[in-house]
């Protein structure tokens, strides 16, 4: 990996004031928000969260917003969107739970995910859910012996794999034949003999599409909503329930630089995407937007336990690693690291900042250019209020970090 320049964060809501590192809106001093620092921290900042999400919901203005809270279930955070408007996507019975006790409805929920138990299809329908997003024959199959056997009818949408290629990272791409997600056209004929020999159980709302997450580029998108419009247009022909065009999350941000405004024009071009392709389209649009809304709004705070010097490195060593932040190791990303106080007089130098797992992809940073730290002293990781406690583990028995919410 090539030396990375240290970060100079210039944004408001992550800046330096005399050497003291700021977050959030309006700006918390972290080494104050932090307190006496005993255990790994997730800082997040529910007004920079919030202030994303009503961003979004102006520029896709008359879509509804569910809230794929894989991304991160904190349910702070959770309570913050649904006062802001925010409907959720749910991925399993947790996220179902989770999602109840933050207040939502099971109007509110959309519940996606390849894998729906029979357990959690008999919760999901007996709740009444807005819709399931249903991924595969056999799953439309379960879903309709389920709704029959509580007397129940379930409102499903079918998640459609267009096959279309996003340029993302192979692990986070969703829409293409190899990827386990979605239905295939092809297979649409069958799926319709199944919802007509069901009508009691199943009725079917709509279609659904998500082609992967870190979206940064949108002529996947637009192809995909091309392909798409037709086969809603011609479901909605022979089911007249079918009334919902979810065009699923993934809209990327920028992690290597901080430029929240060029991830304000990708939204603006990603909603003119959807609106030129989905202009007059009868029914309502739903997107399950994540990372977008809460990545930058959230901080994690590590310290420095070692400086180890071998003949080929030198090593920050953090109490925080891979089971807290599993982003690098998975997918070899790139957080920025800043030093919670900066000091006078200390030199710039190259460091792999690693955490105490054993394993060596338990990385933060490789090579990365950072002033010199010591022993004792705390590091923010940016960009960690997406995919990083919702992802976070208990491997070699370690702590989880605690959550402080600022703002709200
Ligand atoms: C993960 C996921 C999302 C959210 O993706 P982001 O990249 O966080 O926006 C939305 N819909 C589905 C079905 C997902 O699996």
């Amino acid at each position: 990996m090539e030396m990375q320049v240290a970060p100079a964060p210039q944004e408001k809501f992550l800046e330096y004031r005399n050497g003291d590192l700021f977050f959030g809106t309006p700006g918390r001093k972290v080494a104050e928000v932090v307190g006496e620092y005993r255990q790994p921290i997730y800082v997040y900042d529910l007004n920079f969260i919030g202030e994303r999400f009503r961003r979004m919901q102006t520029a896709l203005k008359g879509a509804e917003l569910y809230y794929a809270m894989k991304a991160n279930p904190n349910r702070d955070i959770l309570a913050h969107l649904r006062r802001q408007g925010a409907r959720a996507d749910v991925v399993s019975r947790g996220e179902i739970r989770a999602a109840l006790q933050a207040g939502f409805s099971p109007r509110d929920l959309v519940y996606s995910g390849v894998g729906k138990t029979i357990a959690e299809l008999e919760e999901a329908v007996g709740l009444g859910l807005h819709q399931i997003n249903v991924e595969s024959l056999p799953e439309l199959e379960r879903i309709a012996e389920v709704a029959g056997r509580l007397g129940k009818k379930a409102s499903v949408a079918l998640r459609l794999n267009p096959n279309i290629d996003i340029k993302t990272h192979p692990y986070i791409a969703t829409g293409l034949h190899e990827n386990k997600f979605g239905i295939e056209l092809e297979l649409l004929p069958r799926m319709e003999e199944v919802l007509r020999k069901n009508t009691a159980a199943l009725e079917l709302v709509g279609i659904s599409l998500h082609l992967g997450s870190m979206m940064l580029e949108f002529d996947g998108f637009r192809q995909a909503l091309r392909l798409l419009r037709p086969v809603y247009e011609g479901l909605r022909a022979r089911f007249p329930t079918v009334a919902r065009f979810d065009i699923g999350g993934g809209l990327g941000i920028i992690y290597d630089r901080v430029a929240v405004d060029e991830e304000h024009e990708s939204l603006e071009r990603y909603a003119r995407i959807v609106r030129e392709e989905l202009a007059g389209l009868p029914g309502q649009i739903q997107t399950e937007p994540g990372r977008w809304i809460v990545a930058h709004g959230g901080l994690l705070i590590a310290q420095v336990q070692y400086i180890k010097q071998t003949s080929h490195k030198t090593f920050v060593i953090v109490d925080s690693g891979m089971n807290h932040l599993v982003r690098p190791a998975f997918y070899g990303s790139h957080h920025a690291i800043l030093p919670v106080r900066l000091f006078a007089g200390r030199a710039e130098g190259s460091y792999d900042v690693v955490g105490p797992i054993c394993e060596s992809s338990d990385f933060f940073a490789k090579n990365r250019a950072l002033p010199e730290t010591r022993a004792g002293e705390l590091l923010a990781i940016a960009d960690c209020g997406a995919y990083a406690a919702s992802m976070a583990s208990t491997y070699n028995l370690q702590d989880l970090p605690r959550e402080i919410c600022i703002g709200g």
